[in-house]
Formats: structure tokens, C-alpha cells, sequence
């Protein structure tokens, strides 16, 4: 049976929109000594914006852009919908393309006229394809927290797209003050070192692993768990549920896909990172009541 202040704690977390799945969770809380957070969606808006647009191909810029629209077009990546919707500002047509593949956390490939585009990482399009783009203008826009993404059209790099994600003005506040309780975070993203770096910084956050593919979160929670006694993870997205299973404490944003509210131990209604230090808090009180 529940203790009484357990159920107390409860449901003044609920007041003030924290959702507890479970007494043993408030428990954890109070012992927490590491939080993993994964970026988009979590850390940021999760509602990038593309911010440059550039190719070699000045005289085909526009068809450049409508076959990586029509490509994104079948992606339901938040990227993917970003530069769908940067291009139909400029009314562009979506010619029909073939054989999309989505490569999850990599980018996405398809057929145009018989000739193989990708749209993604470096890694999908290959590296030394993307290095010249990369130096002369990725590097630059990544260090402003950017995420690139490179268009390769027969194996040759062809252009690239810089998309630019808001991160949550209460990002900071949140972080800082699970710092104040001695707490280690960490920033999980799929996103390169450069631009994963700016947002880290921009966050406050401790560190940051980045090229960090979706199934290796889960992972990464592991490793965590060998070097502190509790590990939280915060998280949104389908891709974050592995991890979020894994952590001791699994912490879902409250407009997160189901599966992630499904799997998470703790739920932050309304999105609210700084109710997360005021979970630790409700969970000390409760511990001290108990002691
Ligand atoms: P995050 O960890 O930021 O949520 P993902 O793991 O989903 O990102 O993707 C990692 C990287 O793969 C992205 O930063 C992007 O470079 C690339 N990528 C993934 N999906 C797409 C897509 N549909 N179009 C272009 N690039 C993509
Ligand atoms: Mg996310």
C-alpha cells in the first residue's frame, strides 16, 4: 500500500503539473546525480527553420530545391518539413521522384530522372564528397548551432542547407539549477560535434555527445549508469523511449509522442523544464517526511 506521503507528494506534484507514474519514482528522483537530455524537441522547439540555402548549381538552384522538396516531401522528419515548407514560400513545384529511403538519424535518399539524390549528414553522403562545403561554409554556420545538411546528386555534392532550432529560453534556468544539486547533464544528439557544441553552450549544459544515432541512446544511458548511481533521461521523441526505459528515471515532455509518455516514469506537463528541480524538490520533502 501507498504511504501517506508518498500520496501527498503525488498529488502536489500533479498540482503543479508534474505527473508521477508511481511512488518508487519520487524515490529515485531525490537520487539523481546525472540527467542525459536529448536536443531536439527537448532542449529546442523542435521546429527548425532553414536559414541558408546554397549550390554550385546557380542556374539550377530552383530545380535543386524542388526535387529536395519533393524528396523531403515523404519524410516526416522535422527537417524534412522545414525545408517542404521553405519551399513552397517560393511557390516551387514538387516533380515526381522515386524510391525514397529514410536512413533514421542520417538523412534520406530518392530518384530523379534516373540519378540518385541524398539529403543529409556527411556521413550519408559521404564525407570527403561534403568536405569542401563543410570547410568553406559548414563549419561556419554549424559553429552558430546550425544543423547541415548536404544535397548529393550522383555522388557529387551539390549544395547544402543550414536549419536553425530555437532552444527553450528555460533551458538555462532548468539546467542551472540541477547543477545547484551537484547533478551532471548531458546533451544526446545525432546532430554533428560543431553544431551539438553551440547548443550545448547556448543550454549551459555540462556536455554533449553528438553523431549520437538513435539506437544509441539507450547506450549511452548504460554507460552512464556505470559511472553515477542514478541517471535521469529527458526526452520526446519515438527514438528517446529506449533510453528513457533504460534510465532510472525516465522523464517525458508533456507534448512528446505517446510512446515516450508511455514509457517515461515522469511526465512534465506543458513542456516545462524547470519543473524537473521541482520534481528533486518534492521528492526531498516527501523523503524527509519518511526518514
Ligand atoms: P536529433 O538527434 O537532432 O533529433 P536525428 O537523430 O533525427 O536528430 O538526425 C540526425 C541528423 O541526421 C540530423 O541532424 C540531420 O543532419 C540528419 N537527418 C535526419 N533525417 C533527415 C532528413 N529527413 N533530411 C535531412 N537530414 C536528416
Ligand atoms: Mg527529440
Amino acid at each position: 500500500s501507498i504511504m501517506p506521503a508518498t500520496l501527498s507528494a503525488i498529488s502536489k506534484g500533479a498540482r503543479q503539473g508534474i505527473l508521477f507514474k508511481g511512488g518508487v519514482h519520487l524515490e529515485h528522483l531525490s537520487h539523481l546525480r546525472a540527467v542525459a537530455f536529448d536536443k531536439t524537441g527537448t532542449l529546442t522547439k523542435g521546429e527548425p527553420e532553414v536559414t541558408d540555402f546554397l549550390t554550385d548549381e546557380r542556374e539550377m538552384k530552383a530545380t535543386v530545391l524542388s526535387v529536395v522538396s519533393s524528396i523531403e516531401n515523404e519524410s516526416n522528419h522535422p527537417l524534412a518539413q522545414a525545408i517542404v515548407r521553405y519551399a513552397e514560400k517560393s511557390a516551387t513545384p514538387l516533380p515526381p521522384v522515386e524510391d525514397v529511403k529514410d536512413h533514421s538519424g542520417k538523412g534520406v535518399c530518392g530518384y530523379f530522372k534516373g540519378e540518385e539524390w541524398k539529403i543529409g549528414k556527411a556521413d550519408l553522403v559521404g564525407k570527403e564528397a561534403a568536405a569542401s562545403f563543410m570547410n568553406n561554409y559548414g563549419e561556419r554556420l554549424a559553429s552558430d548551432g546550425k544543423t547541415v545538411i548536404f544535397v548529393s546528386r550522383d555522388k557529387e555534392v551539390i549544395g547544402l542547407f543550414a536549419l536553425k532550432d530555437t532552444v527553450r529560453k528555460e533551458a538555462k534556468m532548468a539546467i542551472s539549477a540541477l547543477k545547484e544539486h551537484g547533478i551532471y547533464t548531458v546533451m544526446l544528439t545525432g546532430d554533428n560535434p560543431t553544431t551539438a557544441k553551440a547548443i550545448a553552450r547556448e543550454a549551459g549544459i555540462d556536455n554533449y555527445i553528438a553523431e549520437c544515432m538513435p539506437d544509441q541512446k539507450q547506450q549511452e544511458i548504460k554507460n552512464m549508469k556505470q559511472h553515477f548511481t542514478h541517471v535521469g533521461m529527458v526526452g520526446d521523441g519515438i527514438n528517446d523511449a529506449p533510453a528513457l526505459a533504460e534510465a532510472d528515471v525516465g522523464i517525458a515532455m508533456g507534448e512528446g509522442t505517446d510512446v515516450a509518455l508511455e514509457t517515461a516514469d515522469i511526465v512534465l506537463m506543458k513542456n516545462d523544464l524547470p519543473k524537473i528541480e521541482e520534481a528533486i524538490q518534492v521528492s526531498k520533502k516527501m523523503n524527509q517526511v519518511i526518514k
